[in-house]
């Protein structure tokens, strides 16, 4: 699994702050833009999104390359509806099902386990490629195709939409290949805009409670994982 932010809104703390500004001050946005610096942005961020006014931070997007992770991973990750996404296409891309699969710690850490696995995968492999010689479609072949199937993926999303795939990826109950993905994001966007992301993280980051009731595992510290995240 790869994650790296490939582009982002430049000054993505000015904008936003200087967004924010405009809607409380009587100058032009671009004068206020022009005028603003990093600490002020910061201040006025942190502030209007603490009213709950969190449509100041969907001007600043951040474009990531997320490779080499499962079917299964991604299909999960375009739930995810306020995003802009381009997946590498199993109609075009001939696909090599013994190399270019994921196994997830469970199956790899498990000898039994492992040994099914793989000879699935070695049967998947056989047939996809007796369907291809016999003159199907890679678009009607793929259809045997695990959920391990590796693909790439590019994904853009706003700071907004991003904290709340934040609330529900990074929390323990998601799948443990989208939660590190998820958690991978959110440690290279802190770096470029803390201010638009403080306290991004599992929900029970922002809320000091865990939405999940009775679902919250019970291995899982609230204090322990808001500590792990402000940190992050
Ligand atoms: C732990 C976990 C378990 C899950 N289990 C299942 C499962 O068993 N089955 C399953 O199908 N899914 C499951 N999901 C997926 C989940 O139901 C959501 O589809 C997914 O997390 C996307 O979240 P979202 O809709 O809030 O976010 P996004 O699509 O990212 O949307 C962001 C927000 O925009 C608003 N919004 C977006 N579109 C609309 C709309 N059409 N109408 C109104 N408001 C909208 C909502 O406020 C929404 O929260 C699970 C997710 C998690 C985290």
């Amino acid at each position: 699994m790869k994650v790296k932010l490939l582009r982002y809104t430049a000054d993505p703390e000015l904008l936003c702050g200087a967004a924010a500004l405009t809607s409380t001050k009587s100058g032009n946005p671009s004068d206020i833009f022009e005028s603003i610096n990093l600490e002020k942005a910061r201040q006025t961020v942190k502030r209007v999104t603490g009213y709950g006014h969190a449509s100041v931070i969907e001007h600043a997007s951040f474009t990531f390359s997320i490779e080499e992770v499962s079917r299964a991973m991604t299909h999960q990750l375009v739930r995810h509806r306020i995003a802009s996404y381009t997946q590498q296409s199993q109609r075009y891309v001939t696909y090599d099902t013994l190399k270019q699969y994921v196994i997830p710690p469970s199956i790899n850490g498990n000898s039994e386990a492992k040994k099914i696995f793989d000879k699935a995968l070695e049967s998947v492999s056989e047939a996809y490629n007796k369907l291809l010689q016999a003159g199907v479609p890679k678009e009607d072949a793929r259809y045997i195709l695990p959920n391990a199937a590796k693909t790439n993926i590019v994904v853009t999303m706003n700071a907004r939409e991003l904290r709340h795939f934040f609330n529900l990826r990074c929390c323990a109950r998601s799948q443990w290949e989208l939660r590190e993905v998820a958690i991978e994001m959110l440690r290279q966007v802190k770096k470029i805009a803390p201010s638009l992301f403080e306290n991004a993280g599992p929900t029970c980051v922002e809320l000091g409670y865990c939405p999940e009731g009775k679902m919250k595992p019970p291995e899982c510290s609230i204090d322990e994982t808001r500590k792990r995240f402000q940190n992050l």
